[in-house]
């Protein structure tokens, strides 16, 4: 066995959980737990690997192969391979899951844009969402109007590019010369030389602020959808023009309910008179549940449809997609006396000459007993 794996702890009692948790338990205790360890707000010295261990955790246990696996073989994983989970998947999980501004972009002018990541149940989907997100970005300096020169006091033009902000290398090598261009390494490309830098922003014109944005989010949206606030950004360096933020929708996965476009399937139990009479049952839905009418005769695997009953569609959001419930035929595993009786007969009714495994059973139990 890895010596590794021997020393980890229990990924349930990592989150804190029962071996029998739901889905539903599971992420609830990662959500919890991994917004109080994560590192940039706790303070304790091991935040770091209890985020970890708890992401880890939460990897393994939201994604029923690996926790079949895991519950069959601990920690070792089928084969003694282990779960291979990385910290950038722990860091992107995190940010799925629970919510948070994932990478910052460089523009070759201006600010550099965000990008927040805001997870929605279907039930958002479904009914709209609006929150606030806190943004902290770049904006320019009050104390310097984004001058970066103290108040007061004066900017010039820098002496090294002569305000370009680019300068350009002669280079020669071999027998050939090169000319090439770069920022400024005296102005950083500014072009402009502060002999008395702003206190507050340090000479760069731009300082750091966390600033509430209202999202809304329309109906009907998709996973992968990314709204675009126009100057939402961290501000330009020089008074150039701001970044964009981009908030991006991470729709998470349902216990019950499977997303295709607008449409929406879910899978029913059902016993066999039921299908076989017809029956009227309550079958679940965003937000209300269904009435659904099984029609006599329905078989394993057809599929009912209730119109209306998925999601909006996010162009037209009165319009709503299609309820498709698969019907699964549910066999008994145990059966009381009364109701083996009551199939036998039947069978006997349907002309199905049935030999039931158990008589077997019997018979050689009774050669046994009886010698
Ligand atoms: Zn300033
Ligand atoms: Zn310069």
């Amino acid at each position: 066995m890895d010596p590794m794996a021997a020393q980890k702890r229990d990924y349930y009692e990592v989150l804190n959980l029962a071996r029998e948790a739901t889905d539903k338990d599971i992420r609830s205790a990662y959500r919890k737990l991994a917004r109080q360890y994560h590192p940039d707000v706790c303070d304790l010295p091991d935040a770091r690997q209890r985020f970890q261990e708890i992401g880890e955790a939460y990897a393994v246990l939201s994604d029923p192969d690996r926790r079949a696996s895991y519950d069959r073989f601990g920690h070792a994983g089928p084969e003694g391979v282990g779960f291979d989970i990385g910290v950038t998947d722990i860091f992107d999980l995190f940010q799925s899951v629970v919510g948070g501004f994932g990478f910052q972009r460089e523009r070759a002018a201006g600010g550099s844009d965000l990008e927040y990541q805001l997870p929605l149940t279907l039930e958002d989907v479904v009914s709209g969402f609006a929150t606030e997100i806190a943004v902290s970005r770049f904006v320019r300096c009050e104390a310097c109007g984004g001058e970066g020169a103290a108040p007061g006091s004066i900017r010039q033009q820098c002496p090294t590019c002569r305000g370009a902000g680019r300068v350009r290398y002669r280079q020669s090598a071999m027998l050939l010369t090169f000319t090439q261009e770069a920022d400024c390494p005296d102005c950083r490309g500014r072009g402009v030389h502060i002999p008395d830098p702003c206190k507050e922003c340090s000479g760069s014109g731009l300082r750091r602020k966390t600033e509430k944005v209202a999202v809304e989010v329309p109906r009907g949206v998709q996973d992968g959808q990314r709204i675009r606030y126009a100057g939402g950004g961290d501000a330009g360096p020089n008074g150039t023009r701001a970044g964009d933020l981009y908030v991006l929708i991470r729709v998470q996965p349902h216990d019950t309910f499977v997303r295709r476009g607008a449409d929406l399937v879910c899978e029913v139990q059902m016993q066999f008179p039921q299908a076989a009479l017809g029956d009227v049952i309550q079958v679940p839905g965003i937000p209300e549940p269904h009435e659904l009418t099984i029609p006599p005769g329905t078989q394993h695997g057809d599929a009912l449809v209730i119109r209306g009953g998925g999601l909006p569609e996010l162009r037209r959001p009165e319009r709503r997609g299609d309820l498709h419930v698969l019907v699964r035929l549910a066999v008994p595993r145990r059966l009381t006396k009364e109701q083996r009786k009551l199939l036998g007969e039947l069978a006997e009714a349907m002309d199905l000459d049935l030999h039931p495994p158990e008589s077997g059973l019997r018979k050689r139990l009774g050669q046994v007993l009886g010698g």
